[in-house]
C-alpha cells in the first residue's frame, strides 16, 4: 500500500476537463503536457483515441542521462452519458475505478487515481482566491455529480424533473463554473 502522505498538489495531474479546455481533447490528437519549467523531467507525450475502446496513452521519462527510463502505456477511458445530451469520458483506473483525472506522485512511476495513491486534498492550507482551490472543488463536486448520476433512476415524474436530477443540474453548472475558473487562470 502506497503511503498517503502526498496530497493531490504534490502530484502531476492530467484530467480530462483540463485536456478538453486546452482543446486537445479530441479522437487522434497528440500533445504534450508539462507540470513545471524543467524540460524533460516534467512532461509527457498524451496520444488520445476516443470511441469503442478508447484510450489515452502516456509516454514520458523518469529519472536523469543513464539512469532515465522511458514508460510508455495506455490507460482506457470509458463513457457515460450526459443528461445535455453527448457523452462524458472517464479515465478507467487499472482499479476499476472512473475518475476524471490521474496523479503521478513524486518518486511514483505510472498514473493512477488518487484512491490507487491514497491521495488527499490538502484543503485547509489551500487559499481560496489560488486556482487549486478550483481544481480541489472541481474534482469533488465532479465525484458527487458521479455518484448522483449513477443513483438516479427516474429522472422525471409526470414530466417534470426529479429532485435528485434538479441536483445533479445544479452540480453540473456548478463544476462548469469552476472549470471556466480554471482556463482563466494561470498555474495549472
Ligand atoms: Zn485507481
Amino acid at each position: 500500500m502506497w503511503s498517503s502522505r502526498y496530497t493531490v498538489e504534490d502530484c502531476r495531474v492530467v484530467a480530462i476537463s483540463t485536456l478538453k479546455k486546452q482543446e486537445i481533447f479530441y479522437d487522434g490528437a497528440y500533445g504534450i503536457i508539462s507540470w513545471g519549467t524543467t524540460p524533460y523531467q516534467n512532461q509527457a507525450e498524451l496520444i488520445i483515441k476516443l470511441g469503442t475502446n478508447g484510450y489515452i496513452r502516456f509516454r514520458y521519462g523518469i529519472g536523469c542521462d543513464e539512469d532515465r527510463v522511458i514508460f510508455d502505456y495506455s490507460i482506457h477511458l470509458t463513457t457515460t452519458s450526459c443528461y445535455f445530451g453527448g457523452v462524458r469520458y472517464w479515465f478507467m483506473c487499472n482499479c476499476g475505478k472512473r475518475v476524471g483525472a490521474v496523479y503521478l506522485p513524486p518518486n511514483a512511476r505510472y498514473f493512477a487515481c488518487r484512491h490507487c495513491y491514497g491521495l488527499t486534498y490538502n484543503s485547509r492550507s489551500v487559499n481560496r482566491r489560488s486556482s487549486f482551490y478550483s481544481f480541489i472543488k472541481l474534482f469533488n463536486g465532479d465525484e458527487k455529480a458521479e455518484k448522483l448520476r449513477e443513483e438516479i433512476t427516474r429522472p422525471y415524474y409526470r414530466g417534470l424533473p426529479t429532485k435528485k436530477l434538479r441536483r445533479l443540474y445544479k452540480l453540473d453548472q456548478e463544476n462548469a463554473a469552476y472549470i471556466n475558473l480554471l482556463t482563466t487562470r494561470e498555474g495549472l
